[in-house]
């Protein structure tokens, strides 16, 4: 792009930004269930969703967050309970969801996940901790230089916390497989048939594919499923029912035939034009890039014959 334009671009997109801002109204805590609440994340600000889960004595908190938001959060929390936050459960490794990790241990809280995020947060950290800290004044803030780890993690397909009695709260923390990432959690209340998926089901096109598993991704959404919840509560965008998990498998399912068969053809990657009808396309990428680098991360796992995120990579 030429200087001036470059310039100029980057001017009104500032300013885009800006307007943004001043008008982007934080979501009030939205009560799905009795004792669970959905808290909207900012997308202007990069921020997930995070999910507030009352039990009879202590809170717990689905997602980490960046810190910007969790420091929010410190305050918004105790105006919906006074009860102690216990577990900040980080549903996989990436920045927006697990670099907050270090504002709720010093708060009190212990944080929680599924085995495969450490060994993620081991593969790719502090390369991804600082190119985000000198983008992100949040996470430049903490004076730290890497993404603290979980503290308490499971391994095997599931952890409960278990309120007493026949009639307390359960919360599954469930590993279904490699989707968005090899550490993707869930989050299930088999009582309320609740369920929080993190990335491996977004609203919308709001993912990136770089670490993802494509392949396995709709099998595992296929699990998630077949659990039947009646409230799905997504790391990106607004709530709603199994129609996530079905619009994420088919966008991902469509991807991937298409890829496939456009690869048969011998098109490249920069050649392709995936089209995408149905519910489907709800989650195709707006922004032309992404949905490039959507193409290229299917047609590199095709190519590989293996998940697109074991293959060296960068995040973009
Ligand atoms: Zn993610």
């Amino acid at each position: 792009m030429p200087r001036l334009h470059r310039r100029e671009f980057l001017k009104n997109l500032a300013l885009v930004l800006a307007v943004r801002g001043l008008h982007a109204q934080p979501l009030p805590p939205r009560q799905i269930v009795p004792g669970v609440w959905f808290l909207e994340g900012d997308a202007s600000k990069g921020y997930c969703n995070n999910i507030l889960i009352e039990m009879r004595d202590y809170l717990v908190l689905v997602d980490a967050n960046y810190p910007g938001r969790a420091h929010e959060l410190l305050q918004i929390i105790p105006t919906i309970s006074r009860k102690p936050l216990r577990w900040v459960f980080d549903t996989h490794a990436h920045r927006d969801h697990a670099y907050g990790n270090s504002v709720w241990t010093h708060a009190g809280a212990t944080t929680l996940a599924y085995k495969s995020v450490v060994d993620e947060m081991n593969r790719w950290e502090p390369e991804r901790w600082r190119a985000t800290a000198a983008i992100r004044p949040d996470v430049r803030a903490t004076g730290e230089q890497d993404v603290q780890r979980p503290e308490a993690v499971f391994d095997g397909p599931r952890f409960t916390l278990n309120d007493p009695g026949a009639d307390g709260r359960v919360i599954e923390f469930l590993f279904l497989g490699w989707a968005h990432t090899p550490g993707d959690g869930f989050v299930w209340l088999p009582k309320e048939r609740v369920l929080c998926t993190g990335d491996a089901a977004v609203n919308g096109p709001r993912n990136k594919l770089f670490d993802a598993w494509i392949t396995n991704w709709p099998r595992v959404l296929d699990r998630a499923l077949a659990l039947q919840p009646l409230h799905v509560l997504p790391g990106h965008g607004s709530s709603g029912g199994a129609e996530i998990l079905t619009g994420q498998r088919d966008f991902l399912l469509n991807l991937m035939r298409g890829v496939k068969a456009q690869a048969m053809q011998g098109l490249k990657p920069d050649q392709m034009h995936i089209h995408m009808k149905g519910p489907a396309a709800n989650w195709v990428p707006t922004n032309p890039t992404s949905w490039r680098q959507d193409i290229e991360t299917a047609a590199l796992e095709i190519e590989s014959g293996k998940p697109a995120g074991a293959n060296p990579h960068v995040w973009k």
